[in-house]
């Protein structure tokens, strides 16, 4: 287990190896380690907290193993974590403004994913707002056509106008104001 801020605000690490039994890392255990290029996770690790990862401003790119979320409250936007099963914890990679590439191994790792950056949400309506538009997001060969378009939609949701984001609040583009269903 990798504790609680355990590498918070070390700048200065460049690289990090992580234990091949790790299973655990805690809250904000590696926030704000600006010069980390690279986090390779092993594949036992189950639990990522809360914050884990947030500010790592240079990560370029990040697995998130199988053994992440395997449980049916993953699958459900509706029902909430509990801790002490596999999750994926809220803004663990928040302002993480480099990834270009997230791979995602756990076909069941749906809205989970949204929630680990900044996120939007309001009724049914979750989007992440804080996936760098250049970044890739790779799905396990088993997840369905389905959830790769509920991805897509949610984050990718573009003004027909601009291009710009919409906003979940009112529907309307970020950059331009015109409403969803704007047409020219
Ligand atoms: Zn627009």
């Amino acid at each position: 287990m990798i504790g609680k801020s355990a590498f918070s605000c070390c700048t200065k690490l460049q690289s990090i190896q992580l234990s091949s039994s790790l299973i655990t890392i805690e809250y904000a255990a590696f926030a704000f380690c600006s010069s980390v290029k690279t986090i390779i996770l092993p594949a036992l690790v189950s639990n990522i907290g809360a914050h884990a990862f947030k500010h790592c401003e240079c990560l370029k790119e990040i697995t998130i193993p199988a053994s992440i979320c395997t449980t049916q409250y993953c699958m459900n936007k509706y029902s909430y974590i509990q801790p002490d099963k596999n999750y994926l914890g809220d803004y663990a990679f928040e302002n993480c403004y480099s990834l270009r590439l997230i791979i995602v191994e756990n076909p069941l790792l749906a809205y989970q994913l949204i929630k680990s950056f900044d996120y939007e949400y309001n009724r049914s309506i979750r989007r992440a707002v804080g996936i760098p538009d250049a970044t890739k997001i790779e799905f396990s060969k088993t997840t369905s056509q389905r959830d790769k378009q509920i991805y897509d939609w949610m984050i990718n949701h573009r003004c027909r106008h601009c291009g710009g984001k919409i906003g979940v609040w009112n529907e309307k583009c970020k950059s331009c104001g015109k409403s969803k269903d704007y047409k020219d």
